[in-house]
């Protein structure tokens, strides 16, 4: 698929791709266009090496089990967009970035850091009468309750694996 070649086409290709979602979705990419499309290679290099769009700025261990929470978008873009303006990669960036307001700061990478926990945020809502499963994206929190979470979530556009139950139906 050309989409996923690691030449100017592919880049392109997937730039286009990940700009469209973006903009429906209310995510920026970095105005900087070649250093977003530096990014975007990394991403490709990383489909064809491990078979999955690992984060280009991490280090990912090949294995897509081990590395769900890295895949780009990662669990933590939408936390580090609103403390620091931007993502880790800063691939995704706030209004004011994006305008040229505001500057890319390093960002500390949360991925082993207590602030994981914040985003793991565990059900602990009580017991609810339940019809159907809750499922949260992780990428983004949207939520859902069905029996099965969507093939891509509306908002952010992460897959299917990318959901978790937050709330268990009750039998
Ligand atoms: S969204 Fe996450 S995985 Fe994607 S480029 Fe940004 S920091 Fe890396």
């Amino acid at each position: 698929m050309v989409i996923r070649q690691v030449n100017e086409k592919g880049i392109d290709l997937f730039f286009n791709k990940i700009n469209k979602d973006g903009i429906s979705s209310g995510y920026n990419l970095n105005p900087d266009t070649s250093f977003t499309k530096s990014l975007i290679r990394g991403i490709l290099v990383n489909i064809e090496r491990y078979g999955y769009d690992a984060c280009p700025c991490r280090l990912a261990s090949g294995k897509k089990e081990e590395d769900i929470d890295i895949i780009c978008p990662c669990d933590y873009r939408d936390i580090d967009l609103n403390q620091y303006g931007a993502c880790y990669c800063a691939l995704y960036v706030d209004e004011e970035i994006k305008s040229g307001k505001k500057k890319v700061l390093p960002i500390p990478d949360r991925r082993f850091s207590k602030d994981k926990e914040k985003i793991d945020n565990k059900n602990n809502i009580g017991n609810i009468d339940l019809k159907y499963p809750i499922w949260r994206c992780k990428v983004c929190g949207y939520l859902c309750a069905r029996d099965n979470p969507p093939a891509v979530c509306p908002v952010c556009k992460a897959k299917k694996d990318r959901f978790e139950i937050l709330l268990n139906k009750l039998r």
